[in-house]
């Protein structure tokens, strides 16, 4: 990595390290690109400067020595015009040498990529927090960065860089000593001097960090004009510091000819953003724009939230909340290396920690927000929070509370929309995991149904549309809604005017697999063992029974031509138009878990061969496929042009189904070969082709056979 030594001004050598190649481009385009927004780079060292701070005084709730080197938390802003640069300083937990080695410039975080191909595809610069890459904005309005640090664990030292592929890492003997923390110092570019003005700092911190929890001070130049007399000036002047100025106003010098003003320029530390804390404040007397800049400041998010809830809890436990909904899904939501939680975690307005994984479930990961409670103990260590029975209560309190957002922006048709579309799969995952709040859940899934058009329907609007006797709910599983829409297994149903749910996210398989029933209405599989369809009059029930019967035969020749491959053969009840299909048993796989398992690389294969093995084969009576199969094997059970007709409508019967076929060229073959009957194309070779395949026959019954299979 360090690719040379040289020696640097002092005592102390310039190691010099490259950067890894995504950061370098990362940095070129944030360089050479155009962005108009690019104040927004404070905002994210600031954001840097109080998680800094936030672990610092995290590790010092355990060790109180930790904060002797500087007992105080804050944040500084110092702007110099004499040297044309503006430093960010905190008092926060500072960098090792490898720390600054690894996190600026060596090792590239997972949202580098990300980002770059969000900016090349018109995303705002203003993104960048998200992606975890905040700190490489400071180019946008810099040309050259030089990083001062000091963690307790090691020296001072200096990271420095004008970007172009490269950075030096530098002991740190002669500067100034920071004690603990971080000094950022940018050398502004010339046309960025504006962030030298103590006006535009302040607007900047107001609008953008105004709910950072340290407070932040702006070296500030103060000028106060003292009035003196001649005599006194004439000795004192020079002593004096600041500058002397005539005052040209002409009333005045009439009436006080003797006397004369001094401006005496002074410097403080202002503090420029507001310290109560949001939440300990009225929900009533909160702005939506501050909830929303409040929201920007702990997300880094770009866009206001898409709902809030405000809320405290008293009783025998007492804790405020504030709860966000975002309005898009981050880009790593289901990333499952990163653990999600978003809230922070304060002990009476003390930062504690903002990845408490107690603190709400998985499936809510990404709700944003804090939780500021007045039970737990200050120094409360992640062991101990495990087992904290506080926190177990709080946790419920925010489930429940999380729910009723939702369901608040149910009431807007617009925002669910937005709502569902980012986090339908959360939800859902909530009905696999949550059994105590499944069923209220289950309200707010929504689906696409043969009945529902563009829209989405509710299990509620389902319910109310059900037709009389109806007494399931049904539904149907697979890839998408195209391939479910017309699937054979619909056939009936539809027929009989009863309306069936698409569930074509891989999850829905999950979720329903643990929701089972709604509304006291069984949730049933269109595709599964076991479809009873009511309301069958006398006459039907007779002739299905006379089918049955008169197919008996048929279904016992297609199981002993099958063997292994379907668990049985059966007359069906759900098909009208397709001479068969594959449903799988209740209690099994579908055929669309069977694809998703499959393409989970890492499932435990014995599950498989197991929970994938019960297929049912389902014939249909009505079909004149079926129709005729069943007089030639009545005529012949080993009749040779059965058994390639029972493995092709097998093998079809899997695709239809929604299963995917273990070896494709046979079937093709098969398939050419009936293509070549159907052309008359008289084809020698057929024998030799596949010894496992028989041909089909030859003499005589083709051409009957292919209009069959029109
Ligand atoms: P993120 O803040 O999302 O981690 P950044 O690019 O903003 O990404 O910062 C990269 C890393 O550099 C941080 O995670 C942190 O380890 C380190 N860092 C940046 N600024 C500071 C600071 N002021 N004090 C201590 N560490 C810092
Ligand atoms: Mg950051």
């Amino acid at each position: 990595m360090a690719t040379d030594v040289q020696m640097g001004g002092g005592a102390a050598e310039a190691e010099t390290f490259a950067f890894q190649a995504e950061i370098n481009q990362l940095l070129s385009l944030i360089i050479n690109t155009f962005y108009s927004n690019k104040e927004i780079f404070l905002r994210e060292l600031i954001s840097n400067s109080s998680d800094a701070l936030d672990k610092i005084r995290f590790e010092s709730l355990t060790d109180k020595s930790k904060l002797d080197a500087q007992p105080e938390l804050f944040i500084r802003l110092v702007p110099d015009k004499a040297t044309k640069t503006l430093s960010i300083i905190d008092s926060g937990v500072g960098m090792t040498k490898s720390d600054l080695v690894n996190n600026l410039g060596t090792i590239a975080r997972s949202g580098t990529k990300e980002f770059m191909e969000a900016l090349q595809a018109g995303a705002d610069v203003s993104m960048i927090g998200q992606f975890g890459v905040g700190f490489y904005s400071a180019y946008l309005v810099a040309d050259k960065v030089v990083v001062t640090t000091k963690h307790n664990d090691d020296e001072q030292y200096v990271w420095e860089s004008q970007a172009g592929g490269s950075f030096t890492v530098t002991l740190d003997t002669e500067g100034e000593r920071l004690g603990r923390g971080t000094k950022i110092t940018l050398f502004l570019k010339d046309d960025q001097l504006e962030y030298l003005e103590e006006r535009r700092l302040k607007d900047l911190v107001k609008k953008h960090s105004e709910f950072i929890s340290y407070p932040i001070y702006l070296w500030t130049e103060k000028t106060t004009e003292k009035e003196i007399s001649d005599d006194e000036d004439d000795d004192s002047a020079e002593k004096k510091e600041g500058e002397v100025e005539e005052v040209d106003d002409d009333s005045e010098k009439k009436d006080e000819k003797k006397k004369k003003k001094v401006k005496e320029v002074s410097h403080e530390w202002a503090q420029i953003n507001k310290q109560k804390p949001i939440w300990l404040r009225k929900p009533e007397e909160i702005s939506k724009e501050e909830y929303a800049s409040f929201y920007k400041s702990i997300t880094n998010d770009w866009e206001d939230h898409l709902a809030v809830k405000h809320f405290s809890v008293e009783g025998q436990l007492e804790f405020k909340a504030v709860l966000f909904v975002p309005r898009r899904a981050p880009f790593d939501l289901f990333d499952t290396r990163k653990k999600m939680n978003n809230i922070k975690l304060y002990v009476r307005r003390v930062f504690i920690m903002d990845n408490c994984e107690e603190l709400i479930p998985e499936w809510l990961g990404f709700v944003k927000g804090v939780v500021d409670s007045d039970d737990l103990p200050l120094n409360i260590s992640r062991e101990t929070l495990q087992q904290n029975k506080i926190l177990k209560v709080i946790r419920k309190n925010l489930v429940k509370k999380c729910i009723e957002l939702f369901f608040e922006i149910a009431e807007n048709k617009e925002d669910y929309a937005k709502f569902y579309e980012a986090f339908s799969k959360n939800l859902k995952l909530g009905v696999h995991e949550d059994s105590q709040n499944r069923a209220k859940l289950a309200d707010l899934l929504r689906y696409h149904s043969t009945k529902s058009g563009d829209e989405l329907t509710s299990l509620k609007d389902y319910v109310t549309r059900m037709k009389e006797g109806q007494k399931d709910i049904y539904y149907i599983t697979g890839e998408s809604r195209k391939a479910v829409e017309n699937s054979p297994f619909l056939e009936r149903l539809k027929k009989r005017g009863y309306e069936v749910l698409f569930m074509v996210d891989a999850i829905d398989e999950y979720a329903v697999g643990q929701l089972k029933e709604y509304d006291g209405k069984k949730l049933v599989s269109a595709t599964k063992e076991g479809l009873k369809l009511d309301e069958e009059t006398e006459e039907e029930k007779k002739r299905r029974e006379e089918k049955k019967a008169a197919f008996e035969g048929l279904c016992k020749t297609i199981k002993d031509i099958l063997g292994d491959k379907v668990e049985k053969v059966v007359v069906s009840d759900r098909i009208v138009d397709s001479p068969c299909c594959l449903v799988t048993g209740e209690y099994g796989w579908t055929a669309n878990m069977e694809r998703i398992m499959k393409a989970q690389a890492l499932r435990d294969s014995s599950m498989g061969a197991y929970m994938s093995s019960k297929k049912t084969m389902e014939i249909n009576p009505e079909n004149g496929i079926m129709e005729e199969l069943r007089k030639r094997a009545d005529a012949d059970r080993n009749d040779k042009s059965v058994k390639d007709l029972v493995m092709l409508l097998f093998e079809t019967a899997l695709l239809t189904s929604g299963f995917s076929l273990d070896d494709p060229n046979t079937f093709a073959a098969r398939i050419h070969r009936m293509l070549k009957l159907g052309l008359n194309i008289d084809d020698q070779d057929a024998e030799e082709e596949d010894a496992d395949m028989p041909a089909l026959e030859e003499e005589g019954g083709e051409e009957s056979k292919m209009e069959e299979v029109d």
